[in-house]
């Protein structure tokens, strides 16, 4: 058995401090990180108890009209409160699909952006093959169970998937990631937050050693009326998405003027499916305009031996959740 040190931070400047050490790690809500250390994934030799840090449990009006969310805001508080609500429903209904209410009562925004991936041979350790446990070991699931793996972007070093649901709203809504770190504060916009695997699969963001996370910041929000987030999952709660879709939309009555479209369990990051925004843009939306920007949006995937079945559904998942946006629950005529 490994020993673990514990501290625990009183602010940001001393979680940062407390982080240079080698093998420290901060912990929040734990709900990912305990079942990675429990499972000798994860070995931090320091935990760095950062959830007595108020200031970052706060959710903000920004004066430009946006929200700050603070990043140790739990997840069922996020997606509960009055501002996110109004706002932000894409955010609200995306954070409320993932895990369990007791999962959310403890898990915090920013630990659901640093959750890792749920491949099955990276959390069991009897399978010697995983590039993302052990650069340069392989990749058991490219030639294995590879049914929940991804269809866009994967390397052949790793074709494992990003698990968060609030993730791919927070794509969709063009959020941006406020760090600190030993170098100072920065802003990440979200969709250079999370990293495709590439010959690094152990590396799941662009965040240095030693930073951490202090909020999500939202922009003003022009989807408040038309967005839907639609999670396909082998069962009705408590699992994973096979496909997920953000999808948010400005209309002006049938057409579209502006489309936001975020993809989940395609991808080791939360996929903007841009090609399918493009298409939509200044259409009105009928069955067809659908079809096709659905088809654009997965032009470049390539399915692994188990999830041929994915493209189809993420078609299928975009022209829903596209006409759910609109408020569209029929067929078109
Ligand atoms: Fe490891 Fe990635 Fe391959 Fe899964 S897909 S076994 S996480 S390298």
């Amino acid at each position: 058995m490994q020993a673990i040190s514990y501290r625990r931070a009183a602010d940001v400047n001393a979680a940062i401090q407390a982080a240079q050490q080698p093998g420290a790690a901060f912990i929040g809500g734990g709900t990912n990180l305990l079942d990675l250390m429990k499972g000798g994934v994860a070995q931090p030799v320091t935990l760095i108890d950062i959830t007595r840090i108020d200031a970052l449990n706060r959710v903000d009006a920004l004066p430009d009209g946006g929200l700050r969310i603070g990043a140790l805001v739990r997840n069922s508080d996020a997606a509960n409160h009055a501002l996110v609500r109004a706002r932000y429903p894409l955010l609200t209904q995306a954070l409320l699909s993932g895990a369990s209410a007791q999962l959310r009562n403890m898990a915090t925004v920013g630990g659901n952006l640093m959750q890792r991936t749920r491949c099955g041979y990276f959390y069991d350790t009897a399978f010697v093959q995983c590039n993302k446990r052990s650069p340069g070991s392989g990749c058991a699931a490219l030639d294995g169970h590879n049914r929940m793996h991804a269809i866009l972007g994967a390397s052949a070093q790793c074709v494992a998937v990003n698990p968060s649901d609030m993730s791919v709203a927070l794509a969709a809504l063009d959020a941006t990631v406020q760090v600190s770190g030993p170098r100072g504060a920065r802003s990440i916009p979200f969709a250079q937050f999370h990293r495709l695997p590439g010959d690094r699969p152990d590396l799941d963001t662009t965040l240095q050693a030693g930073e951490l996370i202090t909020s999500v910041d939202l922009p003003p929000s022009a989807f408040s009326e038309h967005a839907h987030y639609l999670k396909v999952r082998d069962r009705a709660s408590y699992a994973f998405a096979l496909v997920s879709v953000a999808a948010a939309l400005q209309m002006d009555g049938r057409r579209v003027q502006t489309a936001r479209i975020a993809l989940g369990g395609v991808a080791h990051r939360p996929w903007r499916a841009e090609a399918a925004e493009q298409h939509l843009a200044g259409r009105t939306l009928s069955a067809a305009t659908l079809r096709e920007a659905a088809s654009a949006a997965l032009a470049d995937a390539r399915p692994l031996d188990g999830n041929a079945f994915k493209i189809p559904l993420a078609q299928r998942a975009i022209v829903r959740s596209v006409m759910l946006a609109a408020g569209q629950t029929g067929d078109f005529a």
